[in-house]
């Protein structure tokens, strides 16, 4: 069982809840990260005592620095003090919560340091999968997945013996705040409306992501990458109620699915006891009370971020990247009122569209690609 855990992004909605799973099971944390919410990161420094803490932006580094005056706890800041984070000697984990593409190099830099990944941080994979599982590959570094439905799909697929028994991952997608809405009625939708939580409680990013249901297209990248599917072999199927959190179909027809609470406590908490299992924080599921399950088709028609995604995950190369740059841009912008809500899927697809894929990509192919498409993002016309 991991033992010594390093935090990327400790202050967000999953840096918050693995700190209650290690406090609950016993666990220390090595390094604790944040972008610049000095007062929490100081105040985790004081309960968990980890070696090491970074703010990535630098005056609020300096800041904490006064702040933990009084502590041994080394305060570095920037990329390079990400990436240290991620490979301290003493940690044995590192969970990667921090939110976009920002993650990756510190990943990287995690798995050549033979690190086991406990994996958050989805824009990474998106971006990068291919990289990222060869570099996994390569150094032998386990990569345990946190999202929920992913988590689901490991653990149904830990009985299987031959992977070519399998014949289909499904996703669930609980279909978001606008579910059941027209895009005519999403033309006006706010980012008070889109910030409404219906059974997860995340980052403003993820929330919006589950508003366009991008966060499914995302995952679905995630899956693929994970778990070695091509596309056609993964389906998205709506559930509302958040219960099944996710699923896989063998060839004998045999449906294999993992359930619980809403509750991103028990797949964080599993990705750091793997193999084993123990008594954690996550709330019990109860069957007599939880109500009916439904199931349904996504409508790619009014979502079109799910729709733009499943076309960059068949598309491959750099598609994912151009994909996710151009959605953590075009997110950004609406969060700060600039873009409307529709204007997100327009902004996304006209990046698409720009920025030329490049196949087998190096990291340097990656990087740029990215980029490519915030800029195409920010100087659309649309
Ligand atoms: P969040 O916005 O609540 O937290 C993000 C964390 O990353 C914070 O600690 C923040 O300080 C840090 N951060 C933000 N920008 C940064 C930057 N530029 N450089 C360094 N650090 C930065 O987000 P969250 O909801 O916790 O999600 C984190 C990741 O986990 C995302 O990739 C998300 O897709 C994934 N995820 C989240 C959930 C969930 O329930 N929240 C579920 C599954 C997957
Ligand atoms: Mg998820």
């Amino acid at each position: 069982m991991s033992k010594r855990i390093s935090i990327l992004g400790s202050t967000g909605s999953i840096g918050r809840q693995s700190l209650e799973v290690i406090a609950a099971c016993g666990m220390t944390a090595a390094a604790l990260t944040a972008h610049s919410n000095s007062r929490l990161l100081e105040e985790q420094c004081r309960q968990f005592h980890p070696e090491a803490a970074v703010m990535m932006d630098e005056g609020a580094a300096a800041d904490l620095r006064v702040r933990l005056a009084d502590t041994d706890i080394r305060v570095l800041s920037g990329m390079d003090g990400l990436i240290e984070a991620a490979t301290l000697p003493s940690a044995d984990t590192v969970l990667t919560a921090v939110v976009g593409m920002v993650g990756l190099r510190p990943t990287l830099a995690a798995i050549q340091a033979g690190k086991r990944i406990a994996f958050a941080n989805k824009e990474t994979l998106v971006c990068a999968g291919e990289l990222v599982m060869r570099a996994a590959r390569e150094q032998g570094a386990e990569i345990l997945p946190v999202d929920s439905e992913h988590s689901a799909l490991f653990q149904s697929l830990e009985g299987c013996r031959d992977r070519g028994e399998v014949k289909r991952l499904i996703l669930t997608c609980s279909g978001g705040p606008f579910y059941g809405k027209k895009a005519s009625e999403l033309q006006n939708m706010t980012r008070k409306e889109a910030l409404q939580r219906p059974n997860w409680s995340m980052g403003a990013k993820i929330t919006v992501d589950s508003a366009t249901l991008m966060n499914k297209g995302l995952e679905f990248i995630e899956a693929m990458h994970l778990y070695h599917m091509p596309p056609e072999k993964i389906s998205i199927v709506i559930h509302r109620e958040s219960i099944i959190h996710s699923l896989v179909e063998y060839c004998d027809n045999a449906m294999i699915a993992q359930l619980g609470t809403p509750d991103m406590r028990l797949p964080i908490q599993y990705a750091l006891t793997w193999p084993s299992r123990a008594p954690g924080p996550a709330r019990p599921l109860d069957l007599w009370d939880c109500g009916p399950l439904t199931f349904g088709r996504p409508d790619l028609e009014t979502f079109r971020c799910l729709d733009l995604a499943l076309k960059a995950a068949r598309r491959g190369g750099t598609a994912g990247a151009i994909l996710n740059g151009a959605n953590e841009a075009a997110v950004a912008l609406f969060l700060a009122d600039k873009i409307g809500f529709l204007d997100i899927a327009d902004r996304v697809e006209g990046a698409m569209e720009q920025v030329p894929v490049v196949e087998t990509p190096s990291l340097e192919d990656v990087l740029q690609a990215d980029q490519a498409a915030r800029e195409a993002v920010w100087h659309s016309a649309v």
